[in-house]
């Protein structure tokens, strides 16, 4: 594949990490990473160094609006002509990638887990039906086309040759929705981002009472509690300790699920968890995938056991 287009993100003046990633799976693909980024210029030092080509779009302080990013995207496809353009499966990728292929009538594929040539086409993998169906799908050779790439993946970028081109966005369209504000979550009692040990219980756990034993095993063995989106959506501990796609990614040293499936929401939000550790009652749970060592057992079974060792001196 010659050109693939990436659209960097970020929101507050910061990168947003999903960028590398985008950044990183491009340059497996294509022989030119030419990366768009719209406002905030004052990142392009750190976009330089990883693109080919870095486009810089007006204005330079810019933060997301969707028309004008659409138009601006609009312009760096007319001047690059990129065989592929890579956006994240984010809010942003996922406002803009539709409108994009759609005003342009290119093939579009959304929510990518892994991108690959196959004879000069594109096979991407994706999951549907709550991740429960793998489906792997050979696109019919274009000279365009469109993907969003679910985050979560490396980002570690390979050097390009760092060219800067500002991109000139010509006839913006009139606005018809604007931006206001971007309001942050409400701050939590800790960030289990920084935990370098997370034990997360799961729906496993069947009660909410239950909890506060694995609170006592996770404060005994030094570790911080986070779980699954069912134990936060009951209300048995705060959304802030979510890990997954609608709660926090997390990159602990050791990762411990306890009665977690390991559905791809969740995993997509630990799976960059150097050590990851499962117990689970179903030998056939999703999280053994992922897992680096499994235990099969009922979680309540193996708990005191691990207490005893871990705080054995
Ligand atoms: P279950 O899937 O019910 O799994 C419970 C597991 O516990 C089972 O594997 C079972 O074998 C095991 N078990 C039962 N009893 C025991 C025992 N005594 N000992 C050991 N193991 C036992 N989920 C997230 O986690 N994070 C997210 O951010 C997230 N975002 C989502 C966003 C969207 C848009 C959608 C649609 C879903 C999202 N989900 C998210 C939900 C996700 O799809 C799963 O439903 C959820 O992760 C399942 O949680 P679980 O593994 O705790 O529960």
């Amino acid at each position: 594949m010659e050109e693939i287009l990436v659209l960097a993100e970020h929101r507050g003046g910061e990168l947003r990490p999903v960028t590398l990633e985008l950044i990183a799976r491009a340059r497996e693909l294509g022989d030119h990473v030419t990366v768009l980024l719209v406002g905030a210029h004052a990142l392009a030092e750190a976009l330089r160094p990883v693109a080919d080509t870095l486009l810089l779009a007006e204005p330079p302080e810019q933060a997301f609006e969707a028309e004008l990013w659409l138009d601006a995207l609009h312009a760096a496809h007319a001047a690059r002509s990129p065989a592929l353009t890579l956006l994240a499966h984010s809010a942003e990728g996922m406002d803009l990638a539709p409108l994009h292929a759609e005003a342009l009538g290119l093939p579009l594929v959304t929510d990518c887990t892994a991108l690959s040539l196959e004879g000069g086409a594109l096979r991407a993998v994706r999951q549907v039906y709550g991740g429960k169906v793998v489906e792997d799908l050979l696109l019919r050779a274009a000279p365009h086309v469109v993907a969003t790439l679910r985050p979560g993946g490396k980002a570690e970028p390979t050097p390009g040759a760092g060219d800067v081109v500002a991109l000139p966005v010509p006839n913006p369209r009139a606005r018809r929705r604007r931006l206001l504000r971007h309001v942050e979550a409400e701050l939590a009692d800790l960030d289990i981002a920084d935990a370098e040990f997370l034990v997360s219980v799961g729906r496993g756990v069947g009660k909410p009472e239950r909890i506060e034993a694995i609170q006592a095993f996770a404060d005994a063995i030094g570790a911080t509690l986070s779980c699954s989106r069912p134990v936060a959506d009951k209300g048995w501990l705060p959304k802030s300790r979510q890990v997954g796609t609608s709660g926090r990614t997390v990159r602990p040293r050791v990762y411990l699920a306890l009665g977690i499936s390991g559905a791809y929401q969740h995993v997509a939000g630990m799976r960059q968890a150097d050590t990851i550790i499962a117990v689970n009652t179903d030998p056939d749970a999703p999280i053994f995938d992922v897992a680096h060592y499994g235990i099969v057992e009922d979680l309540f079974r193996v708990l005191p056991v691990l207490q005893a060792r871990l705080t054995a001196t």
